[in-house]
């Protein structure tokens, strides 16, 4: 390709993202029907034999592709807990990705490297972490714990003198974990993957927010790791971190917290108060691409010690120090080779400020207490107390509230998912994108109440 190919197929494509992202508006949030069975039929051939030109592959994935997207970019999206990507961060990733650079080391990308030292340290001070906290830009939250787990199992038997890098867990002496009932089931999975099992863990009844009760903690002797939870992806309620950590520095337990979404709510003043205490936490497992509202892949593990990150993850076994001149990711993150997520994190900050990322989570709390109280007017029964940007609701029994569900998702005027809340089928509705509008947020009040008194 020569310059002005090049040139008229990166024009072409963000012309096309910014229709998509225009279109969004007036689109239903599922797949547009049929969409998916042209998509398979066009998309899903054998492998070519032959090249295609280059902006025929980018048409045929915007024809087909683009209807088959579900709407999660666009303001009536509320499934799981994801947010959007703010289109500051989208443009950053597109430059980004021109930029090709491999983010594993600081020779490899000097600016990469330098705009990831700024981005975590934004991070830190934008919540509150302790300033000489280390940091890890990895794939999401899941792999946030794996990192911060990883540190805190190593530095904890270290402490009892096992040396896990060098001998693996074979041994060991014995560590205990400490899990709420409703810890988030990606923590089960990264205790698989760090050889602490899933069923070997100590687990703490929770309250009717779905919270650990601090009463109820065992009593531990020896190695232990505790996890508590800021944002429950149901009910949005956070542990009693300060009770918690109470009884963690009684038995020099490692308080590790999965703060996916709710972390964040330590960036606005008017919702820190809640999440404060979790700051004295050992280390802290995050999403960019929730609340921060940057694309996927973007998770963020912070660790309080920052030699117990690098003895962790170094590359050439424990032995790498950091804190040497240079910053090298790749002694800090469970990855070598990656893309500059920095980037957009970087972006999401500098465009927001401090202001904006409280005025952000502020938005979609107040957001998410209108449906709440436009729900419980309607007699629809809200089965949570709305503490921050999740709503919890059945519509009867069971099964007429998976009905109803069904219905909404198949109207296309918004999208929520189900879920089980205290053995009972609801419907979870999340407000986490910076896209959703008050318009949005009407639109989707109606649509579910149609949804409701037709079921
Ligand atoms: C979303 C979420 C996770 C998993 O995060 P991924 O980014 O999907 O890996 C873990 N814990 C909590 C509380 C979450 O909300």
């Amino acid at each position: 390709m020569n310059n002005d190919d090049t040139r008229e197929l990166l024009v072409d494509a963000a012309n096309r993202a910014a229709n998509y992202l225009e279109g969004l508006r007036l689109r239903d949030v599922r797949p547009l029907r049929g969409s998916i069975e042209r998509l398979m039929e066009v998309l899903n051939g054998p492998l070519p034999a032959t090249p295609s030109r280059p902006t025929d592959v980018l048409a045929l994935l915007d024809d087909y592709g683009s209807p088959a997207t579900v709407a999660s970019a666009g303001g009536r999206y509320f499934g799981f807990v994801t947010g959007g990507a703010m289109p500051v961060t989208v443009a950053a990733q597109y430059l980004a990705a021109a930029w090709d650079q491999n983010c594993f080391s600081f020779v490899s990308s000097p600016a990469v490297a330098c705009i990831e030292s700024t981005a975590l340290r934004w991070v830190k001070a934008v919540l509150g972490l302790p300033a000489t906290a280390e940091g890890a830009l990895v794939t999401g939250a899941t792999m946030a714990n794996f990192t911060c787990l990883a540190a805190a199992r190593n530095s904890t038997l270290r402490e009892y003198g096992w040396d896990v890098d060098r001998h693996g867990l074979f041994g060991a002496p014995a560590l205990t974990v400490v899990l709420g009932e409703e810890a988030h089931a990606t923590i089960y999975k990264v205790l698989s993957m760090l050889g602490l099992g899933r069923d070997r863990i100590l687990c703490v009844p929770s309250d009717g927010q779905g919270c650990i009760r601090p009463e109820l903690l065992p009593s531990v002797a020896g190695p232990a790791i505790v996890c508590i939870q800021a944002g429950n992806v149901n009910s949005g309620a956070f542990d009693p971190a300060s009770a918690v950590i109470e009884w963690a520095r009684r038995c020099k337990a490692w308080v590790h917290v999965d703060g996916a979404f709710g972390l964040w709510a330590l960036a606005s003043p008017a919702h820190a108060a809640r999440a404060s205490a979790f700051v004295g936490a050992d280390s802290w497992a995050m999403d960019a691409h929730k609340w921060l509202n940057v694309p996927y892949d973007s998770g963020i593990a912070i660790v309080r010690d920052a030699q117990a990150l690098g003895r962790a993850m170094s590359i050439s076994g424990a032995y790498l120090p950091v804190g040497g001149e240079h910053r090298d990711a790749m002694n800090l993150t469970p990855d070598s080779s990656r893309r500059a997520r920095a980037v957009e994190v970087w972006s999401a900050l500098k465009s927001l400020g401090r202001s904006g990322v409280a005025e952000l989570v502020n938005r979609n709390c107040r957001q998410a207490r209108r449906m709440a109280d436009e729900m419980t007017r309607a007699g629809v029964e809200v089965l949570n107390e709305v503490v921050l940007n999740q709503v919890v609701v059945t519509f009867g029994d069971d099964e007429r509230t998976q009905r109803v569900i069904a219905s909404i998702q198949n109207s296309g005027r918004c999208w929520c998912g189900i879920t089980t809340w205290k053995r009972r089928i609801a419907m979870r509705i999340s407000v986490s994108s910076w896209a959703t509008t008050e318009e949005d947020v009407d639109l989707s009040i109606r649509a579910i109440l149609e949804a409701n008194r037709f079921a």
